[in-house]
């Protein structure tokens, strides 16, 4: 089956698919995104991110070209065309074409763009055995320059931390705030747990507002377990009983090894194993059908 791509209002295929070179996302980074999921027709959250989008747009006075709702129904559409049940869904909106300035007046009209595809990021005995994983010296963006909560297309910051994960040889590593906490991965929220509790850091100390964050600190209500958003240390990490990343891709990832501590019994633990289980529970039934 032929992959369309929405580009601007059009279903054109992936060789059709072409922007200016004189688009600020290419440029400058200008623009925002959303990464989403679809299991078994459900786009997962839709609303969510959805929500996400237009907040990120409406810090960075990107002025959207098209509604909440005309922006739901290209994904649905987008999604439909592919015939895809079970994917991922990058939705990107760019500043648009410009001049070579910086200046975003001169680019009258941002430009959307949707790409469905398949997704595989981990093996399935990933989740059961843990990564391996490392933090690294590049610090998070402090919120006053540039804030992590915007899911910009300036992930410059990320792709550093990307680079030190690859010389390590791991897939995903954990990254600091400029005051030494732990903030996130590159592209994940992280969770602790110890003795019972389960962490997380505020999104203060630069992480994304995670829709898959948010996901397992409701569910961690729902279960009964103590969640508290606290700033925490790499020191906390190493001693934690369980930690494990989540993403909209990675979903709820345990890790078995941070700068060769071993972590807790060196796989995934009891809570971060009932969490991503009951994390899969919900995922065809939280969103927006795209099949019915
Ligand atoms: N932090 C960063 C920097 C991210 O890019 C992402 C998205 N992959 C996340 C955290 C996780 O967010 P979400 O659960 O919304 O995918």
């Amino acid at each position: 089956m032929a992959q369309w791509i929405y580009l601007d209002g059009n279903y054109v295929t992936k060789e059709d698919a072409k922007v200016s070179v004189y688009d600020h996302g290419f440029l400058y980074g200008d623009g925002i995104f959303e990464g989403i999921r679809i299991y078994n027709g459900n786009i997962f959250k839709c609303k969510e991110h959805l929500d996400r989008l237009y907040d990120s747009a409406k810090s960075i006075m990107l002025n959207m070209p098209l509604t909440y709702s005309e922006m739901q129904e290209a994904l649905v559409e987008t999604v439909r065309r592919n015939g895809l049940r079970d994917g991922y869904i990058r939705l990107v909106v760019s500043r648009g074409a410009g001049d070579l300035g910086l200046d975003p007046r001169r680019s009258p009209k941002a430009s959307v763009l949707i790409i469905v595809e398949q997704l595989s990021i981990y093996p399935e005995e990933a989740y059961r055995n843990g990564l391996k994983t490392v933090s690294v010296s590049t610090r998070r963006n402090v919120p006053d320059a540039l804030n992590p909560k915007i899911k910009s297309l300036n992930y410059l910051n990320n792709i550093l931390v990307k680079i030190q994960a690859n010389l390590a040889g791991v897939g995903e590593a954990i990254m600091l705030n400029s005051q030494g906490y732990v903030a996130e991965g590159s592209s994940d929220n992280i969770f602790i747990v110890k003795r019972g509790i389960v962490y997380t850091p505020p999104c203060y100390c630069g992480a994304l507002e995670g829709i898959t964050r948010a996901a397992i600190i409701a569910l961690c209500a729902k279960l009964g377990y103590t969640l508290k958003e606290e700033p925490f240390t790499l020191h906390d990490v190493y001693v934690a009983d369980e930690v494990f990343f989540t993403g909209t891709a990675a979903e709820v990832i345990a890790v078995r090894e941070v700068d060769a501590r071993i972590i807790g019994e060196g796989k995934a633990g009891p809570i971060t194993t009932h969490l991503l289980q009951e994390f899969r529970g919900i995922v065809e039934v939280d969103g927006v059908s795209v099949f019915e």
